[in-house]
């Protein structure tokens, strides 16, 4: 009998295997939802960190990489970082 309370990491090990095994032609192909253009390329969002926020006390930046249609330069919904559940 397995217990429940593993389940969560026999998941993780099993999704690793999985993932070994991957070949390209088994994977869904990303496009840009509105021109349907397949490829992207990295940009780079920047949250501005208030001095009040940052330990040092002074005004910052915080990189956040994202990829944008290489095509007509629009981001998908499901690639852009998520803010409305941050803490
Ligand atoms: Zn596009």
């Amino acid at each position: 009998m397995e217990s429940l309370t593993g389940g969560n990491q026999d998941m993780k090990q099993q999704l690793a295997r999985n993932l070994q095994g991957l070949k390209l032609k088994d994977l869904d192909p990303v496009e840009c939802e509105k021109c349907g253009c397949p490829t992207f390329v990295q940009v780079t969002l920047l949250r501005r960190i208030s001095p009040v926020m940052n330990p040092t006390g002074k005004a910052g930046f915080l990189p956040i990489p994202l990829y944008q249609c290489s095509s007509c330069g629009h981001i998908n919904d499901e690639l852009m970082p998520r803010t409305d559940d941050e803490q």
